[in-house]
């Protein structure tokens, strides 16, 4: 019986674990890889193992980096079932086709480019009908219902409290009369997160395959009342100068946990009447999942859904479809628009950004991390000037942001949860982070818990019979280490963001610089440098 890491580690995104026994094989989450190039990349590569050899696979949650390169797997030959609880079925229908939709654009820009350059076309990582081939292989499980997807192999989902569904896996497995269990914690939610219910706990297992996105981070503590209060004195602000509220939203659970959370308000009186518009079509459809789940809806989020008859139907709340209904909003003031992608780096939120960015009397409120890169990370870190579509678009609306949105428990929402974990026999490998966050966090598990503890490389392989008494000093050895197969970026920016600052610095001089003289100078510099 062993594991072998093939996503996740090393990195956040590409989640994909591979565990095997004699008689079966299955894995945990098929996610993709998001980020820069070099971490991209590895999703046009070969999977290193042979997808039609895989009997069965386990989702812990909707998110793309955990779910992304299903409809690859089924492309290239997976037959079997793909398990995930009921939410997370349903928010997948929406959210692979969409992904393949993305796919597909994303190529043929890349081929355009390719072409220009006199370079072979590539083929997109799957289309549309791969991603109908995955949905038709999920298979809706119960959580705390416990079943067999083959003989030798009993798993168990229970509460993640991250986002709709989100879920970490208990397992049994069997291999010629040793059974090992594994535990596997998909991503972990914050306490009093909106909406979903705080995670469940579990007591003992073999193995722990643990998250570590702030494995290393503590944030400033951001209880409800404080969010809701920073939320309601933004838009009162905002509604006193006139303008437009724009706020860049992730269509799944950021776009339902704020609309929760102005109902709240509205339902107080906190906030006056204000219309709020959700402009994107993946977040109108996830957002009808949500309406479907009500038993997953915390005691607050039931409250206030009884209160107001329903969480996300009140009369001020509009949900745009259309293109033509997206580009009509350009002409309304005084409203709220949500849209995605939550860090605008595409989607319909560029062009809201570009009509609304320059005028003063207007607010964009930021609820999510923006990733070094992207427009979100210039625009909230206070650049005057911004480029959206080739134009040039001054910032002069106020520029705000509410932390407490976190979709992730950081490093102490993590020990808090594994303070009811009493033995874990074997190791717990930690996933899901930077380099830094995760080797740290193995770290502390072993100082503050006495577990062993390791942060496995992409490719690596672990023996999972082989149970060491060791002590936590002793180090892990994977089996073996798979090389060139998915690989884990070098911290910090890549090349591509490299060339791509380089590009904007020497756009900069040029517009500082009008002496030709100097220009010229500079350029020269460069240049010899380069040779
Ligand atoms: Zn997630
Ligand atoms: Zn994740």
């Amino acid at each position: 019986m062993k594991i072998t890491f093939h996503g996740a580690a090393g990195c956040v995104t590409g989640s994909n674990y591979l565990v095997e026994t004699e008689k079966f094989k299955f894995l945990v989450d098929c996610g993709m890889f998001q980020g820069n190039k070099t971490l991209k990349e590895n999703n046009y590569k070969d999977f290193a193992y042979n997808p039609s050899d895989i009997d069965f696979v386990l989702i812990t949650h909707a998110h793309i980096d955990h779910t992304g390169l299903l409809p690859k797997l089924v492309k290239h030959g997976f037959k079997g079932p793909i398990f995930a609880t009921e939410p997370t079925v349903d928010l997948l229908r929406y959210l692979l086709p969409d992904s393949a939709h993305i796919q597909e654009i994303e190529v043929m820009q890349k081929n355009r480019r390719n072409e220009r350059k006199g370079l072979p076309p590539v083929s997109p990582i799957y289309e549309f009908p791969d991603a109908e081939q995955a949905i038709a292989q999920l298979k809706g499980v119960e959580r705390y219902k416990e079943f067999n997807p083959v003989q030798g192999c009993a798993v168990k989902y229970h509460n993640a409290g991250h986002v709709l569904g989100s879920s970490f896996i208990e397992i049994v497995v069997e291999e010629n009369g040793q059974k090992r269990k594994l535990v596997f914690s998909g991503d972990l939610g914050e306490l009093d997160h909106p909406i979903v219910e705080d995670p469940d706990s579990f007591k003992e297992a073999d193995y722990l395959v643990v998250e570590s996105t702030y494995g290393t981070r503590t944030r400033e503590e951001v209880a409800k009342e404080d969010r809701l209060n920073k939320l309601a004195e933004i838009f009162k602000g905002a509604i006193e100068r006139g303008g437009n509220i724009i706020i860049p939203a992730f269509a799944l659970e950021r776009t339902q946990d704020l609309l929760h959370d102005i109902l709240i308000l509205k339902e107080r009186g906190d906030i006056p009447g204000i219309q709020v518009v959700v402009d994107s079509p993946l977040a109108r459809n996830i957002t009808k999942v949500f309406v479907k789940y009500p038993e997953c809806y915390d005691e607050d989020a039931t409250e206030v859904m009884k209160k107001m008859g329903g969480l996300f139907d009140h009369s001020d709340f509009r949900f745009t479809e259309s293109v033509d209904e997206s580009k009509a909003l350009n002409l309304e003031n005084g409203i709220v628009i949500m849209s995605a992608s939550g860090m605008c780096d595409a989607g319909r939120i560029k062009h809201h950004l570009k009509h609304n960015l320059w005028k003063p009397e207007n607010t964009v409120i930021f609820v999510g991390y923006q990733a070094e890169g992207t427009l979100g990370r210039l625009i909230l870190s206070g650049k005057k000037d911004i480029r959206i579509h080739g134009e040039e678009v001054a910032v002069e609306a106020k520029i705000e942001q509410i932390t407490g949105y976190s979709g992730h428990a950081d490093q102490k929402g993590l020990l808090n949860w594994l303070d009811s974990v009493e033995k874990i026999n074997g190791t717990v490998f930690v996933v899901h982070g930077e380099p830094e966050s995760a080797e740290g966090f193995a770290k502390l598990i072993s100082e503050k818990k006495g577990f062993k503890s390791v942060a496995p490389k992409m490719g690596e392989t672990f023996d999972l019979i082989e149970m060491v008494k060791a002590e936590v000093s002793e180090e892990i050895k994977p089996v073996y280490a798979m090389s060139g197969v998915a690989q884990a970026p070098v911290p910090g920016p890549d090349s591509h963001n490299l060339y791509a600052d380089l590009m904007l610095k020497l756009a900069d001089f040029m517009r500082r610089t009008s002496d030709e003289n100097k220009r010229r100078a500079k350029l020269h510099e460069l240049i010899d440098r380069l040779n």
